[in-house]
C-alpha cells in the first residue's frame, strides 16, 4: 500500500471497500515535517455514519457464531502479516503524525502486543459449570459478544490506541467501526486492509472517517452496543454522558498532566534520561508522557543540570528522513499541526511570563527537515509553580516543567490534587518509599524506576480521576469483559430413569 501523495483522498471503508458516500467536506492532512498537504479525509454525513453502522450490523451476527477456532486463525493470520509489515505502517504514521520512524515502530509493537494477548482469548471467553447446584439442577455461565461496538482514537496513536481495543472485541466476535482521528485517518485503512487479508470477513471491521457528526452517530444509534473512546478529557466526558445516556456501555480515557516524583536518593542520571525520554519522546505527545518533574530537596540544581545538558543533545528533524553518512537519526520530529505546534509554543511564552524560569528554549529550535515544519524544540522549564497554567493545563508538547518541593509528603500532596490521574512515577533507591509511594498516590498507572508505566496487554490500561469516564480500563481481562457479556443459563433435563413425580408448586424453591 503506497503512502499518501499530494492528491491521495482518504474515505471510510465499509464491507471490505473503500466508500466515499456524500461527505459534510473533507479535512486537509499534512505531513508535519514539511508542512505540506498530502490528502483530504472525507468527514462522514449522518447518511454515511448509518450505512457503515449498518454494514457492521448484517456482518455482527454471523462473527459472533463464527467458531472461536476460526476466529483464532483470523489473529493470528492478522498478527502474522502485522509483524512482517509493520515498516510500512509505520510509515504511514510517521508521515501524517510525525514522530521518529523508531517511535511509530514501538507504537506498533505496543499494538501487536494487544493482538498476541487477544490470539489467547478462548481461554478468557469461558464460563463456570456447577453440577448439581439444586437436585437434577445444572448451572453453567458464558460470555457472549455484544454485536456492533464503536472505538473512538485521538491523533497521537493512530495505530496503537486503536489496537488497544479492536483485537479484543473482533476476536470476541464483535463487528467494528472505528472512528479516527482526521489528523492522521491512513493507518485505520491500511489496518483494515490488512484485516482482509488476514481473512476477516467484510463488514466485520470498518472505518468512519469525519468529525462530531460521525462520532455523535455512533454515539446515539441504537445498534451500536459499546464504546470506547480516547482523546481530550472535555471530549471524554461529553461521549460518556451521551453514550450512557443512549444506552450504551462506555470507557472514555481522557487527558493527563503526569508527575514523575525525584526523592533525594535516586540515581541521578537514571532519573535525567528517564526525564528526557518520557517528556520529549513523540514531542511530548503522549498521554502517559512526563510533563512535571517533582524534584524534592536537595537534588533540584543538580537534577536540572542532567536533563539541561541531555535536553541540549537532542536533535528535531524530519523522522521520515533516512540518516546517511553517519548522520544521526532524528530523535524527536515535528508537532502534529501547526495549530497545535502555535498552542504550545504560546505555553512557552506564557509560562515564561509568568516567572517560570526558561532553561532550554524550544522557540530556537533548528531543526533538521522541511522550512514549513511544524517545529518546536524540547523545552525546559525550572521553578514552575502550581498556580501556572504550564503546570494546571495539559500542554501535549515537548515542555517538561520543574517543581521544587521540600518533602515526599509535598510531592504526594500535588500528585494526588491533580484532576487527572493517568501515570506517575517515583525514582529511588529506597524500596520502602517506593512502596509506600504506590499506596499513597491516587492515579491508575505507577512507575518505580519506570518513567512511562504503560501495562502490559494482559494487564489493563486506564488512569483515575479525570483521565477515565467509566468504570473499565482498556485491554487485559477488564476489555474481555467490557466486549463481551454474560449469560447464566440454568438447565434441568428429566432423568427418564428417575423421573420427579412433578405437579404445581408455586413457591419458590425451598432447596431441601
Ligand atoms: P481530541 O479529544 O481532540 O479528539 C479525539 C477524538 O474525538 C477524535 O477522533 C476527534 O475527531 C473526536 N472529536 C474531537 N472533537 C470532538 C467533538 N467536539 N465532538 C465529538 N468528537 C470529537 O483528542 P486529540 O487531540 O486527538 O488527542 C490528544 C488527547 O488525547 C490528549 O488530551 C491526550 O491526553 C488524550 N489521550 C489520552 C489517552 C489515555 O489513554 N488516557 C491516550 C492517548 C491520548
Amino acid at each position: 500500500m503506497p503512502l499518501p501523495d499530494d492528491t491521495v483522498d482518504i474515505v471510510h471503508w465499509v464491507d471490505g471497500a473503500g466508500l466515499t458516500g456524500s461527505p459534510t467536506g473533507w479535512a486537509e492532512v499534512t505531513n508535519p515535517a514539511t508542512g505540506q498537504v498530502t490528502g483530504r479525509v472525507a468527514l462522514a454525513s449522518e447518511a454515511d455514519a448509518t450505512h457503515v453502522i449498518a454494514s457492521a450490523s448484517r456482518a455482527a451476527g454471523a462473527w459472533g457464531t463464527t467458531s472461536l477456532a476460526r476466529r483464532t486463525q483470523v489473529l493470528f493470520s492478522f498478527r502474522e502479516l502485522l509483524f512482517s509489515r509493520k515498516d510500512e505502517l509505520a510509515a504511514i504514521i510517521t508521515a501524517e503524525h510525525g514522530k521518529v520512524h523508531s517511535d511509530a515502530m514501538g507504537e506498533i509493537s505496543r499494538g501487536l502486543e494487544v493482538v498476541e494477548f487477544a490470539c489467547g482469548i478462548s481461554h478468557l471467553l469461558k464460563g463456570g459449570h456447577s453440577e448439581e447446584a439444586s437436585t437434577g439442577v445444572d448451572v453453567h455461565s458464558k460470555r457472549v459478544p455484544l454485536g456492533v461496538v464503536g472505538i473512538i482514537s485521538p491523533f497521537n496513536f493512530p495505530a496503537m490506541v486503536p489496537m488497544w481495543f479492536f483485537p479484543i472485541a473482533i476476536a470476541a466476535g464483535n463487528a467494528v467501526v472505528l472512528k479516527p482521528s482526521e489528523k492522521d485517518p491512513s493507518a485505520a485503512n491500511w489496518l483494515a486492509a490488512l484485516w482482509q487479508e488476514a481473512g476477516l470477513p467484510d463488514g466485520v471491521f470498518n472505518v468512519l472517517h469525519g468529525d462530531k457528526t460521525a462520532v455523535d452517530a455512533l454515539l446515539t444509534s441504537p445498534e451500536v452496543q459499546a464504546i470506547s473512546f480516547v482523546g481530550s478529557t472535555p471530549i471524554a466526558e461529553y461521549v460518556y454522558e451521551t453514550a450512557s445516556r443512549h444506552g450504551k456501555r462506555v470507557q472514555a480515557l481522557g487527558g493527563a498532566k503526569n508527575h514523575m516524583v525525584v526523592l533525594p536518593d535516586a540515581d541521578l542520571d537514571l532519573a535525567a534520561d528517564s526525564a528526557v525520554n518520557a517528556g520529549y519522546g513523540s514531542a511530548g505527545e503522549r498521554c502517559m508522557a512526563i510533563s512535571v518533574l517533582v524534584a524534592v530537596d536537595p537534588i533540584g540544581d543538580e537534577l536540572v543540570a542532567r536533563i539541561a545538558d541531555r535536553t541540549r543533545t537532542l536533535l528535531v528533524g524530519d523522522g521520515g528522513r533516512e540518516a546517511t553518512g553517519g548522520e544521526k537519526e532524528a530523535d524527536m520530529g515535528p508537532l502534529v499541526t501547526k495549530a497545535h505546534r502555535d498552542r504550545v509554543s504560546s505555553f512557552i511564552d506564557s509560562g515564561e511570563a509568568a516567572g517560570a524560569k526558561v532553561v532550554v528554549d524550544g522557540r530556537d529550535v533548528t531543526a533538521r527537515g522541511g522550512e514549513e515544519g511544524f517545529w518546536l524544540g524540547p523545552t525546559l522549564f525550572d521553578d514552575v509553580t502550581p498556580d501556572m497554567d504550564i503546570y494546571t493545563e495539559e500542554i501535549f508538547g515537548p515542555v517538561l516543567s520543574v517543581v521544587r518541593v521540600k518533602t515526599y509528603e509535598e510531592a504526594v500532596a500535588l500528585v494526588n490534587a491533580n484532576q487527572y490521574g493517568n501515570g506517575t512515577a517515583v525514582f529511588t533507591n529506597d524500596g520502602g518509599a517506593a512502596r509506600r509511594f504506590e499506596a499513597d498516590v491516587t492515579v491508575g498507572m505507577i512507575g518505580v524506576n519506570v518513567p512511562v508505566p504503560v501495562p502490559v496487554a494482559y494487564y489493563s490500561f486506564g488512569g483515575w480521576k479525570r483521565s477515565l469516564f467509566g468504570d473499565t480500563h482498556a485491554h487485559g481481562t477488564e476489555g474481555v469483559h467490557f466486549f463481551t457479556r454474560g449469560k447464566v443459563v440454568t438447565t434441568r433435563w428429566i432423568d427418564p430413569a428417575n423421573r420427579p413425580e412433578g405437579g404445581l408448586e408455586l413457591g419458590f424453591p425451598r432447596n431441601d
